[in-house]
């Protein structure tokens, strides 16, 4: 993209720091939130006569501002996020104790997004739970129909109506119920739709990692899964890259081995599709027998920014480790 002819001269900014004024004629307000928000509070002197007049333009530069920010500082915080799937575990008095044991301390965290996806029908009761803690709830799966005769299905908008996010394209999921990157794709359009978040799962089984197919299976698994998002949608989506070998397994994968696919096939991938902004500013998790032993080994790799935690968030104590593990790096990683 490019600005128009007549915008083009003026197509100018200058970076101030430490902060003073933002000078923008186009559209301050925004500009101002999203440097305060998202950028610690660096504004730029924006140089621009005719914005106001051209929309196309002044979206352009308000992008090309935060691009030249990240290029100029190679900066760019993603915040970590760390993902409790508990599968088909917990009765709903059990989910009541569990989240009383480790709500109070992962409440403390806030440099860390937190979420729990409980079964469908102790959603209702972790919601109430988890209200003003700071720990968001998910559903495990959602169908893409609104409505109608689709027994033991729940619609995007009814899970919408109490849940966060969802997760879509679990390997469980590809595996005992027969989901495939078309029917991920539609799950995924349909949730972003009713304006949940979601996570999209994806990686290779044991066979195809040994005969070095774990970048031809993701990408088949991305390009297809994510056809026709669009980059406002992308916003809504954290990747979660689980390699199916790992899942359940206590075989995790090496930090080095999940953060080269993390950045050298998902993040160019995401790049290609959505533009490199967004590619850099989308959570790519890993999953896969994450302990609170190797949590901080694994989220302080550069592209690893999160994770999705199925056994260890099972019980309160390894869970809280793992977010606290988190958040440490996380600290650890803004002040680099
Ligand atoms: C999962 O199922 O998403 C998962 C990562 O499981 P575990 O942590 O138990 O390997």
């Amino acid at each position: 993209m490019v600005p128009c002819k007549r915008c083009a001269p003026f197509f100018v900014f200058k970076r101030i720091h430490p902060p003073k004024t933002l000078i923008c004629k186009g559209s301050p307000a925004q500009l101002q939130l999203y440097y305060s928000m998202d950028h610690g509070g660096i504004f730029y002197k924006i140089e621009s006569l005719f914005f106001k007049k051209c929309k196309f333009c002044q979206d352009l530069l308000v992008k090309s501002v935060i691009e030249n920010y990240l290029i100029e500082t190679g900066e760019i915080m993603r915040k970590i996020f760390v993902a409790g799937n508990w599968k088909m575990n917990k009765t709903i008095a059990e989910a009541q104790d569990l989240l009383e044991a480790m709500l109070p301390q992962l409440a403390e965290i806030d440099n860390v997004e937190k979420g729990v996806a409980p079964v469908y029908l102790a959603i209702p009761s972790v919601v109430e739970q988890c209200r003003e803690s700071g720990v968001k709830v998910g559903a495990q799966n959602v169908f893409w129909e609104a409505s109608g005769a689709y027994t033991g299905e729940v619609a995007p908008a009814m899970v919408a109506e109490v849940c966060d996010f969802v997760i879509v394209g679990h390997s469980e999921r590809r595996k005992y119920f027969g989901e495939t990157d078309e029917t991920v794709n539609k799950r995924l359009k349909a949730a972003l739709a009713a304006g949940l978040e979601v996570i999209v799962c994806v990686g290779e089984t044991l066979e195809e990692n040994e005969a070095g197919l774990t970048a031809a299976v993701v990408t088949r698994q991305l390009t297809e899964g994510l056809a026709g998002i669009t980059e406002a949608q992308a916003a809504k989506i954290t990747i979660a890259y689980e390699p199916v070998w790992a899942i359940g397994t206590g075989l995790a994968a090496t930090p080095e081995d999940a953060n080269r696919v993390h950045k050298d096939v998902i993040r160019p991938l995401l790049k290609q599709q959505f533009g490199k902004l967004t590619s850099q500013q989308m959570r790519i998790q890993y999953g896969g027998s994450i302990t609170a032993d190797n949590a901080a080994e694994l989220f302080a790799m550069s592209d690893i920014d999160g994770g999705l935690v199925g056994g260890a968030s099972l019980k309160a104590d390894s869970f809280v480790a793992i977010v606290q593990a988190a958040s440490k790096v996380a600290l650890e990683k803004k002040e680099l």
